[in-house]
């Protein structure tokens, strides 16, 4: 069986970067986190960036320093800035994968979509900690790319 965890720590990491970069599109494509918090107040209100499969954890921490810098205790998260999340990728699945209820309910009303918070949580940390056979990571990755085709769907 095609068992990720079997290939080496690269592969894996490459293809959590592959599901995380079309997640961010998604979320650049529907934009309103960025816009305006709907919730009132901002999710990023805890290191959830530390909720890293253990082995792959190295690897993130020394990528994220290269890329992003240090981190910053005064913040409620170490990587939040004025400018929100300094992380553009190597976020964890936590981070990458949250909507809050407002944002949800925004989503299926306004395009239809249906956002399973834990269920990409958790497919996205199967990825990582080399539980996921390749069919389920090219799932996760053909949904997000329907998300992502949300010009074609018609608004409800
Ligand atoms: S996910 Fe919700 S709480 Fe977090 S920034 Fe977006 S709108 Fe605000
Ligand atoms: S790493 Fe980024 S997305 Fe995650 S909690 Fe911190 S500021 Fe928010």
């Amino acid at each position: 069986m095609d068992i990720l965890n079997l290939r080496s720590i690269d592969s894996r990491v490459n293809q959590y970067l592959a599901c995380e970069s079309l997640i961010n599109k998604f979320f650049s494509l529907v934009g309103e986190c960025k816009e305006d918090c709907l919730n009132g107040t901002s999710c990023c209100n805890y290191n959830f960036f530390i909720g890293i499969s253990k082995d792959v954890s190295e690897v993130f921490d020394s990528e994220r320093e290269k890329l992003y810098g240090g981190l910053d205790f005064g913040m409620p998260c170490a990587y939040l800035s004025e400018k929100g999340c300094r992380l553009k990728s190597y976020k964890s699945p936590a981070c990458i994968s949250f909507a809050c209820n407002p944002l949800i309910g925004y989503l299926m009303e306004q395009y239809n979509i249906d956002w399973n918070y834990d269920e990409i949580r958790l497919a996205l940390e199967d990825i990582l900690e080399g539980l996921a056979i390749q069919e389920e990571v090219d799932d996760l990755k053909s949904k997000i790319k329907n998300f992502i085709s949300i010009d074609e769907k018609s608004k409800v």
